[in-house]
């Protein structure tokens, strides 16, 4: 694609320098990874209990694992599931999978058992990786598992020990093939596959490992390795420059912060909810922490407020604040702010990243907007998704002909080619940067049998961003109340999917053809506070 920032054709190009993919068709993102030439030492350090792997252990690991699986029978094509916490294993099971052209699918550790075994029933995983705590979640699956506890007797420790013995024949892996398959419910219905290839994740590592490529750097990982964000950064992306990740379980704010102080870390990855804790505990958090170490925080995954920015910076005025915009569908490329200089215009979420084409277009009549008019933002480039797994229909209206993937954000690009984040047009609501699918939680309301009908929206909160809300119709002559409704989700979804609001109304407003007219229930929400 062309470079440059300009608007031809309504068309607005990225800023920064292309990226090259290897030229050599066949190639897979682990191999690509462990040729990056860099000085780094220590790959990943367990927080609480220090273990640390080196980079060369980090690799022979991968390959002792690679060919476990090999020997296994586990083949190109083939789905593994991990189910885990963050720990230093996950990405030793993400590039062994990867390096057979065998591909990662993975869950959230906080959903239920049936919340997991629906995505099974749709990636169908030939095995999979999890933890002796989660185990009970995969009990009922039938498959075949792999504990990846850190411990020596869990089964991925014996096969980190095993010596590559003799390499069996592997599968030509091509750029071109799957590599992940992250789950995310898009612009509208319910979660789905989304699949991306190995050149997704090569061009979202050279992206990454492009702009935090100084020697000697300490990253805090407390973001999901699950979410596209921890994928890219901590399982592959920071790998090919050397970084040094210092990652925990789950994120506790204390443990982070004595984390940052016992490691010496220098970059801090987070999601705005955390930001804004940040800043509200500041007080405290400098009175027993010295943050000296610190150089960055990066935030990514959902809105950051102008507000929380300037209290940020204002308590903590020794960090850089660079911020990224980006979605499962572009393997967690967009835009992003690279220095101090960029990110000092509130409110962006940066620029185009390498290689990426935008558009912004009207809603309303398709027709591609100038500068500063808001739209939706399309995107199209070399970390765009191949589709939706088994889904022609949501794939159809997701990507269209010409690769442009329509992001579902109502955003505008201003003189300069910086982007902001407008507004959500799609349905999706982010509970901490989490997920939340509107239509799931309706699926399950209107199998209450008073719930006539339901529709979910995002409220706002300042503390998790977003929270769901549900307006309800009962049946006739039901008395349901609010906590009856809220405690019927929460017995069936992960913690973060509960609807912590609801309001009773005598029906949903829909258009003709039956859709619900969320921006309508919006306005009426919004209108209450
Ligand atoms: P996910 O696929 O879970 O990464 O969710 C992608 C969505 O999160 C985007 O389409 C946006 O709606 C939202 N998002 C991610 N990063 C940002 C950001 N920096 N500013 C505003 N919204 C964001």
């Amino acid at each position: 694609p062309r470079t440059g920032f300009c608007t031809e054709n309504s068309t607005f190009y990225s800023k920064r320098k292309p990226i090259s993919l290897p030229s050599n068709e066949s190639l897979d993102v682990t191999t690509f990874i462990s040729s990056q030439p860099h000085h780094g030492n220590v790959a990943f350090i367990d927080s609480a209990s220090g273990r640390h792997l080196t980079y060369s252990q980090l690799w022979s690991a991968v390959d002792s694992v690679a060919s476990s699986l090999s020997d296994m029978g586990i083949k190109k094509g083939q789905v593994i599931l991990i189910l885990s916490p963050n720990s230093i294993f996950f990405p030793i099971v993400c590039l062994s999978v990867m390096s057979l052209g065998a591909i990662i699918t993975t869950t959230n550790p906080l959903n239920t058992t049936s919340e997991i075994s629906k995505q099974i029933g749709d990636s169908k995983p030939v095995l999979a990786f999890t933890t002796r705590a989660l185990l009970p979640k995969l009990e009922k699956s039938n498959l075949n598992i792999i504990l990846i506890d850190g411990d020596e007797d869990s089964n991925l420790g014996k096969m980190m020990r095993k010596k590559p013995g003799e390499r069996r024949m592997r599968e030509r892996v091509n750029q071109d093939d799957t590599a992940t398959l992250l789950y995310s419910s898009g612009t509208t219905g319910a979660s789905k596959g989304v699949v991306s290839s190995h050149k997704n994740i090569i061009a979202m590592v050279q992206n990454i490992s492009r702009r935090f490529s100084e020697p000697n750097q300490r990253f805090i990982c407390t973001v999901p390795m699950f979410h596209i964000y921890g994928l890219a950064g901590f399982a592959t992306g920071l790998l090919a420059s050397g970084t040094t990740i210092i990652v925990l379980s789950k994120f506790e704010m204390d443990e982070m912060l004595s984390a940052i102080v016992k490691y010496r870390a220098t970059h801090l990855p987070l999601v705005p909810p955390i930001m804004v804790g940040m800043v509200n505990n500041a007080d405290r958090i400098k009175l027993h922490y010295d943050l000296g170490s610190l150089r960055a925080v990066f935030c990514s995954g959902a809105p950051l407020s102008r507000e929380v920015i300037e209290g940020f910076l204002e308590k903590y005025p020794s960090l850089t604040i660079l911020q990224g915009y980006g979605l499962t569908e572009t393997a967690g490329a967009g835009s992003s702010t690279d220095s101090l200089e960029e990110s000092r215009r509130y409110g962006t979420a940066g620029l185009l990243s390498p290689s990426t084409e935008a558009k912004i277009v009207d809603p309303e009549t398709g027709m591609a907007l100038s500068v500063n008019l808001p739209g939706e933002l399309w995107l199209r480039g070399l970390t765009i998704m191949k589709g939706y797994f088994g889904n022609v229909e949501a794939t159809a209206t997701t990507l269209d002909s010409e690769g442009w993937l329509k992001t579902g954000d109502l955003c505008y690009i201003d003189d300069d080619g910086f982007i902001f984040v407008v507004d959500r047009l799609k349905e999706l609501i982010k509970y901490k940067g989490y997920q939340v699918a509107p239509a799931e939680l309706e699926a399950l309301l209107l199998s209450h049998p008073e719930i006539a009908d339901a529709a979910v929206i995002p409220f706002p909160d300042e503390e998790a961003g977003q929270v769901p809300m549900a307006y309800v119709v009962r049946k006739g002559g039901s008395s349901l109340a609010e906590a009856a409704v809220m405690d019927f989700v929460a017995t069936q979804v992960a913690p973060f999917k509960r609807v912590r609001r609801v309001s009773f109304v005598t029906s949903i407003p829909k258009n003709p053809s039956g859709k619900i007219l969320r921006k309508d229930l919006i306005k009426l929400a919004a209108s209450k506070i």
